[in-house]
């Protein structure tokens, strides 16, 4: 059976949006995995239908309805769905390579949107969602939050990425970024390709790529580098 993902969203015309091209488009073509949206709002009881009330306290904006958001994720997620329930948010754990390749390697995922100031806490408690980020900083709403994730995991998914190399070499595999990468021409505005990558010694590129590697993580992102001695560690 092949990934599938449900979006629980306000704005189900964001979707597929940017993974219907390309990599991730074609695979959704040929069925490596699908998308389901479901309307949050489809699931208010009220006239007036809203999905929104304002936050009990007192403050700014508005808090997304337990209620509805439950009912929604109810008919998404019944009883027996064995996919993880995740809530796009930037109180969450910080979404990582590793995570990724771990939701890539199950049988998809339920992801919740949020927008306006966030959902009422109790639906997170009562369904179980698990909080992610994609970073520290503060979106509209959870959707472009939840194509950045998808967009991760359908290319690590079996027979997306052509090359079968799978991104072994790839930033954040072995706590590490990346070594420079080149093609021709051999001299681009005065700037050649590093000798070595021409040598066709495997030995010396595989070295010079990973010092490379090393000293681009150690000046730029040395919380890598950490993380992994500290792993090590135990
Ligand atoms: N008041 C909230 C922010 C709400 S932003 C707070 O201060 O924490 C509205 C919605 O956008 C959130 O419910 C979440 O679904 C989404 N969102 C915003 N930033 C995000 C991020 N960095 N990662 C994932 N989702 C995010």
């Amino acid at each position: 059976m092949s990934f599938r993902a449900s979006l629980l969203t306000l704005y189900p015309q964001m979707f597929p949006g940017p993974l219907s091209v390309s990599l991730a488009g074609r695979a959704l073509e040929r069925g490596d995995w699908s998308l389901e949206t479901v309307q949050i709002r489809d699931f208010a009881t009220d006239r007036h239908r809203s999905v929104d009330d304002t936050p009990a306290g007192g403050g700014a904006g508005m808090v997304l309805k337990a209620d509805v958001l439950a009912r929604a994720i109810d008919h998404a997620s019944p009883e027996g769905d064995a996919r993880p329930r995740l809530l796009m948010s930037p109180r969450g754990a910080p979404l990582t390579q590793e995570r990724v390749r771990a939701l890539a390697k199950g049988e998809g995922v339920v992801i919740v949107c949020g927008r306006f100031e966030g959902v009422d806490q109790r639906v997170i408690d009562g369904r179980d969602l698990e909080e992610v980020s994609v970073g520290d900083y503060v979106l509209s709403g959870g959707e472009p939050a939840a194509i950045v994730m998808l967009d991760a995991i359908v290319r690590l998914l079996p027979g997306v990425m052509g090359n079968a190399h799978s991104g072994q070499s790839e930033s954040f595999e072995n706590d590490l970024l990346e070594y420079p990468q080149y093609t021709k021409p051999q001299v681009f505005e005065a700037r050649p390709i590093p000798d070595v990558l021409l040598s066709g010694n495997h030995a010396e590129i595989d070295r010079w790529r990973r010092e490379q590697a090393e000293a681009l993580t150690m000046r730029r992102r040395p919380d890598l580098r950490e993380r992994k001695k500290n792993l090590q560690k135990g």
